[in-house]
Order: C-alpha cells, then sequence, then structure tokens
C-alpha cells in the first residue's frame, strides 16, 4: 500500500511544467501520498522534465542518473519521469536512464497514483510506461500550490502551430481549452489562499476558445474577480495577437501592462522556414499598436539565432528588430537540433562558433535596449507587489513592478502588500528605490 509513501518532484522547464507539477502534487495527496522536499528521505522520486532544447534534457538525464545510483543503498527507492522528455522518448527512456522505473508524459498524470500503488505493491522494479490521453485537460484537479504571491492557472493546454523547430505540438498533443467557469473559479480559490496576483497559462492562450467565450473574453471575466490584484498571461503567439485583445489590456485595472510576445527572429526570411505564421513587419504593426494603446507597457520575447539557413544578414535583421522594439528582457538561444521536428529534416548549416558568436552579439544588445529601459524609470512612482525577503540584503524586500520589472525596496513588508516606490537608482538587473507617499 502507499501509507505513508514519501514523493519528492523536482521540476524542469517552463510554467506550465511548475504548474504540471502542482496538479501532480494535488493528485498524489488525494491518494494519502506524502510530498517530501528532501529526496534523501523520499521512496519515490520524480523529475518533471522539459525537452525543448537539448541542454533541457541532458541536465534532467544527469539528474536522473544521480538520483538513480541512490538505488545502490535503496533499492526500493521508484524513480519516475514526467513531462515533455518522457512524451518524447517513452520506452527508450529505459536505455538512457536503466533505473528509471516509470516513464508518464504529460497528458498521463491521472494514471500515476495507481501506477505508483502497483509499484508499491510488489512490482518493484518493474519498468511502466502509461499511454497520455489526447483529450486531458486535468479537468476537476486543484493545483497544491506552494506559497508565494503569484498563482498559475492553466486556461488551455497543447499547441496546434508546429513551428518547425519546436517539439510541443508533438509531446503536448493538440490544443484543447478549459471551461471559463472553472478556470474562473480556481482563480477564485488561488485569491481566498491569499494570492493577488494569477498567471493564465497556456502554449498559446491567444487562441483559447470555449465554444463562443473568445481569449479576450475570458481575460475581462477573470479580471472581475473580486480581490484579484494583478493578472497576468503567457504566452501570446503574434500571428493570434487581435485587437480585441490588445483594447481589452488597454482597460487596464488588474490586468498588467507587460507582454511576452516571442519574435523568434526578426527575419521574413527565417521566421518562414520557422513556420511562425507571421512576417516582421505585421510583428512590428502589433507592437506599434500595443504601445499607442498602452504607452507604458513592457514588451519581453523569445529569440533563436543559428536557425538552419539563417545567414549573416538575416540575423542583423534581428538585431535591428530588437533596436526596434527595445525588449525589457529576453530569452535567447541558439538553434539546436530537436529530433522529431520538421527543422531537423533542414540542413542544420551554421557552424556551431557562429551560433556561439551570434548569440553572445544578440545578449550583449538586448542587456543594453533592457538595461536603457530600466534607466528610463529613475524617478517614476511604481507600485510594486512585495514578494520575498531580498536574496542581497537582510534590510530589504525584492517585488515586482505591475509591467514585471524587478525592484528592492529597503524597510520591512509583508508579503502581498502592493506598495508605492520612486525608483531611484539601477542596481543590476532590478529597480531600486524608497517607499514613497509621493503622488
Ligand atoms: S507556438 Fe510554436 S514555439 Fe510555441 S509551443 Fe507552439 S509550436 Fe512551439
Amino acid at each position: 500500500m502507499n501509507a505513508a509513501a514519501k514523493v519528492f518532484l523536482d521540476s524542469y522547464g517552463c510554467q506550465m511544467n511548475l504548474y504540471d507539477s502542482e496538479l501532480v502534487c494535488s493528485l498524489l495527496r488525494s491518494e494519502d501520498y506524502l510530498i517530501t522536499y528532501d529526496y534523501r528521505e523520499a521512496d519515490i522520486i520524480l523529475i518533471n522534465t522539459c525537452s525543448v532544447r537539448e541542454h533541457a534534457e541532458q541536465r534532467a538525464i544527469g539528474r536522473l542518473r544521480s538520483f538513480g545510483s541512490l538505488k545502490k543503498n535503496k533499492p526500493r527507492l521508484i524513480l519516475g519521469v514526467l513531462g515533455c522528455m518522457a512524451e518524447r522518448l517513452g520506452e527508450k527512456m529505459k536505455e538512457v536512464v536503466p533505473d528509471v522505473n516509470l516513464v508518464l508524459g504529460p497528458a498521463a498524470y491521472r494514471d500515476l497514483p495507481r501506477l505508483l500503488d502497483e509499484q508499491l505493491n510488489g512490482h518493484n522494479g518493474q519498468f511502466i510506461t502509461a499511454q497520455s490521453n489526447p483529450g486531458e485537460n486535468y479537468s476537476g484537479i486543484r493545483p497544491d500550490r506552494r506559497e508565494g504571491v503569484n498563482a498559475f492557472v492553466s486556461i488551455m493546454r497543447g499547441c496546434d502551430n508546429f513551428c518547425s523547430y519546436c517539439i510541443v505540438p508533438y509531446v503536448r498533443g493538440r490544443e484543447r481549452s478549459r471551461s471559463p467557469e472553472e478556470i474562473i473559479s480556481e482563480v477564485q480559490d488561488a485569491v481566498k489562499c491569499g494570492f493577488p496576483e494569477v498567471t493564465l497559462l497556456g502554449q498559446n492562450v491567444n487562441s483559447y476558445r470555449w465554444q463562443d467565450v473568445s481569449f479576450p473574453d475570458l481575460l475581462g471575466a477573470v479580471a472581475e474577480v473580486e480581490g484579484l490584484k494583478r493578472l497576468r498571461f503567457v504566452t501570446s503567439h503574434p500571428r493570434d495577437l487581435s485587437y480585441d485583445l490588445i483594447t481589452c489590456m488597454a482597460k487596464g485595472g488588474v490586468i498588467c501592462p507587460s507582454l511576452h510576445l516571442p519574435a523568434q527572429s526578426g527575419s521574413d526570411h527565417t521566421l518562414k522556414r520557422m513556420n511562425r505564421g507571421y512576417t516582421r513587419g505585421q510583428y512590428l504593426e502589433k507592437v506599434r499598436k500595443l504601445r499607442d494603446f498602452i504607452p507604458r507597457i513592457t514588451l519581453t520575447t523569445d529569440l533563436l539565432c543559428g536557425f538552419p539557413g539563417e545567414t549573416e544578414d538575416d540575423f542583423q535583421e534581428t538585431l535591428d528588430l530588437i533596436r526596434e522594439v527595445e525588449y525589457d528582457d529576453a530569452f535567447t538561444f541558439k538553434y539546436s537540433v530537436r529530433e522529431g521536428t520538421q527543422a531537423a529534416e533542414m540542413n542544420d548549416d551554421v557552424p556551431e562558433n557562429v551560433k556561439i558568436e551570434r548569440l553572445e552579439r544578440m545578449i550583449a544588445l538586448t542587456r543594453k535596449t533592457a538595461d536603457s529601459s530600466r534607466k528610463n524609470m529613475i524617478g517614476k512612482i511604481v507600485e510594486v507587489l512585495i514578494e520575498n525577503p531580498s536574496p542581497k540584503s537582510a534590510l530589504e524586500w525584492q517585488g515586482r513592478t505591475a509591467c514585471g520589472r524587478v525592484a528592492l525596496v529597503p524597510g520591512d513588508f509583508q508579503r502581498g502588500e502592493i506598495i508605492p516606490v520612486k525608483v531611484e537608482e539601477v542596481r543590476g538587473f532590478s529597480l531600486w528605490g524608497n517607499k514613497t507617499t509621493d503622488n
């Protein structure tokens, strides 16, 4: 039986994976498993993995091998792999890490308590993979949230876009949305539990649809939830970012003036090969509209360099895009082949040293634009939602502005408070300032 079996769960990758780990904890607790944050006392170790890049998989594999070595002294330890790498590799996982007992992709977690029961009841040592349910959206399960100020709420799962470099549609399945009623009720619960901020999650939130309810409709309805202080959402696909969404965001209120809008490239030639479904011009037109309607909006992005066929001219267009948009931050990556994607069939012709050099140039430029955007905040008054004591000073707290910038504030505060702060300096990647009574 599972009586008092202790589970340690480690998560890698995106916010959706963190949310899924909260769902898994909830599923396990409801079947009387205990969650532990110390792997040394665990009877079961689960790793929720990410497949987006080779590097992410290698990290998870390293971690699994190191946990696998614990079996020498603890032969009944169960080692499970969840998430995108589990879905991608399936049975092959056993060849990669022979100590693995259990492999479950992102749409198979309802089976987890039963499969763990089986392992604990005498089948320990067997290797099991579970079938993913393509329509699974975990309706009826409330995540088991840790403390903090932000609650993630999944509104949809999967992706239909098939960007040529991306593994997500193959491992997370096709798009399916959750009902607005269930989403709103989950947001209400999160607020009741003390979370002032909610982030709505989906691989492409803009294509959310439930009967005649679109994403702007849903966002507007969630923004009305009593007690909610801040509302964010990720990820927006630029092609699907609609005028209705921009006008909904422009109403302000609890909807934060910040948007993560992955450009991936500034070159039409590359965007086409990436199958992104928009041109540089269309992307910039949306950026202009966003800035017209929401002047203080901050924009962040994802950028990929060294994609097959990317020339120096193509790359220069990406650098120009960074200069033109003046992103507040960017997640920058160099291309690596993901087996099973369309891009894996293309000639990976940009040499590794060129990829590295382009990545360095991209990082340097995005740091420069982000730095100047932060410096423009000096002298302004911002509302900071207090999150945690500062990791650098016992005399300061760390929080975030509505635009998503990190801020450090000296003084003693409560987690979840929102305070007005006059920005006095930029320290590294953070704004720094004192609480103010000025208007
Ligand atoms: S929109 Fe493209 S990059 Fe994003 S998850 Fe879907 S396929 Fe991947």
